[in-house]
């Protein structure tokens, strides 16, 4: 027989699983424990701080809604938090990955930090009796599949790199190129791609070379009077990997000379791999040429991971430095920190470096202060839809109707407000801010924020909001 507090909490879960996404359930409602139920409070047990300030912040309104819906008009929530000696916590944290978003069958389940952990990581160049690599491939040994995580953010273009590391030259991928932003792991993959090429194939002659590197080369060749050596050199290889292509736009010498080779490399059934921070249509001062070589194989992108994939990439790292930190703490980074994925690793090891410096332990605290300092001295700029967020979630409105022509006087304010944040926080134009905002013009943007700033200056309980949502768009 289930408890009362049991067939409550059911009935809510129904609710909430309709109103946010899978993965968002699975995440941050699924762990949720119902305690017990007594004078119409119902109390939940939640994993960790984090857990309870992130409901709060994020799913107060629905949360609301839904306890009104189920207990009545003086229904009440409570959190029971579960307190734990997280540095010394022996048990890792496991990340659950929802597994029926996966598009299809045959894509390799999700891999979670602990499987990684557990596996021995494999240094390809440690082969015993092998005869000596003749060329140096400048491959860096870190950056391995083993040490790369999956997400959604890089399925295709980790699976795609996978299958030309089994067979280099054999698939429909050549060549492969890698693009997305910075920081996003384009590096990593094509190391990656090159050490499992030589763990497959000891054999084969893999080169990788950032394009900046080839330029000067190829300069210094010039110079030199030595291009057909150079031009041979780079014929020689099995694998040709080239990072950051995007370095030789407006360079058209050294565009030629590498449409050569990489006609030479493809011609003889070579493997060409190349990295790009952008995608081939975007790229600019590029001889089309070239371009439409780049369009023979694969482009592939790496977007800006989710924060399972954040996650699962900082216990990877804790696990190659051989560092612990709290749970709580991890997921505040991953939380915080979105966009690049260096930056976050550099969050986390700044973190460990203030710590050891300050003889602290590492909690949430110092965690919550670092990445203030971190935040600001990069200048992250919060977006738009966040403010929008931010601000619907406080005022308790659904975000559509901020978004839509509603002449309302609460949803007039909180419009308001967020186009206020908007033009204070981000470098968006007005007209931007406007579109984004129910259709506006960029004068109605105006008209808000001079609206918003009067306001303040008279109206306590009106700059009280402000305040509370300042605190909140800062933490991120
Ligand atoms: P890019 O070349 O796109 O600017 P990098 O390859 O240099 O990015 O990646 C930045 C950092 O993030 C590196 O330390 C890399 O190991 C790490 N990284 C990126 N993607 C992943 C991933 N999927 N799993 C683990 N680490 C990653
Ligand atoms: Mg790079």
């Amino acid at each position: 027989m289930k408890k009362d507090h049991e067939k409550i909490w059911d009935r809510c879960l129904e609710v909430i699983k309709d109103n946010v996404s899978q993965q968002s359930f699975k995440t941050w409602f699924e762990p949720i424990q119902p305690v017990k139920f007594t004078d119409n409070i119902l109390t939940i047990q939640v994993p960790s701080q984090f857990f309870y300030e992130w409901l709060e912040e994020h799913y107060i309104g629905l949360l609301k809604k839904i306890i009104r819906k189920e207990i009545g008009a003086d229904g009440r929530l409570e959190y029971s938090i579960v307190m734990e000696n997280s540095v010394k916590n022996a048990n890792p944290y496991t990340v659950r990955v929802p597994t029926s978003n996966v598009r299809e069958v045959k894509n390799p389940a999700v891999s979670l930090p602990i499987d990684v952990a557990n596996s021995p990581i494999k240094n390809p160049f440690i082969i015993p009796g092998l005869r000596k690599i003749k060329i140096e491939s400048h491959l860096n040994a870190n950056y391995s599949f083993e040490n790369f995580i999956e997400g959604d953010c890089n399925r295709l273009a980790r699976s795609a790199g996978f299958a030309v590391a089994q067979k280099p030259g054999g698939t429909a991928f050549n060549p492969l190129l890698i693009y997305g932003g910075v920081g996003l792991g384009k590096t990593h993959l094509i190391h990656a791609i090159g050490l499992e090429i030589k763990r497959n194939h000891p054999g084969k002659t893999v080169l990788y070379v950032p394009a900046e590197k080839f330029t000067q080369q190829f300069i210094e060749a010039v110079k030199n009077n030595t291009i057909g050596d150079f031009q041979q050199f780079y014929q020689m290889m099995d694998v040709l990997i080239v990072d950051d292509v995007q370095f030789l736009s407006g360079k058209e010498k050294t565009q030629d000379v590498f449409f050569h080779i990489f006609n030479h490399l493809h011609q003889n059934g070579r493997q060409l791999v190349i990295s790009s921070d952008k995608a081939p249509v975007e790229m600019t001062g590029m001889e089309q040429r070239l371009l439409s070589r780049f369009k023979w194989g694969l482009s592939a992108d790496l977007q800006a991971p989710g924060l399972e994939t954040r996650i699962a990439i900082l216990e990877k790292k804790m696990y190659a430095e051989g560092i612990e930190l709290p749970k709580e703490v991890v997921e505040y980074l991953a939380y915080s920190i979105t966009t690049n994925i260096r930056e976050l690793e550099g969050a986390m090891i700044s973190l460990i470096a203030q710590s050891s410096l300050n003889k602290k332990a590492v909690t949430l605290e110092l965690a919550k202060q670092m990445i203030d300092k971190f935040v600001k001295s990069t200048a992250r700029e919060v977006s738009i839809d966040y403010i929008q967020k931010v601000v619907c979630d406080y005022f308790d409105l659904p975000i559509d109707l901020l978004k839509s022509k509603t002449r309302k006087r609460e949803v007039v304010q909180a419009r308001q407000i967020a186009m206020y944040f908007a033009k204070k926080m981000t470098k968006s134009s007005l007209a931007n801010i406007g579109a984004h905002c129910g259709g506006k013009d960029h004068a109605t943007v105006l008209h808000a924020c001079r609206t918003v700033n009067n306001l303040q200056e008279t109206d306590k309980q009106f700059r009280g909001y402000l305040e509370d949502l300042e605190k909140k768009l800062s933490i991120h």
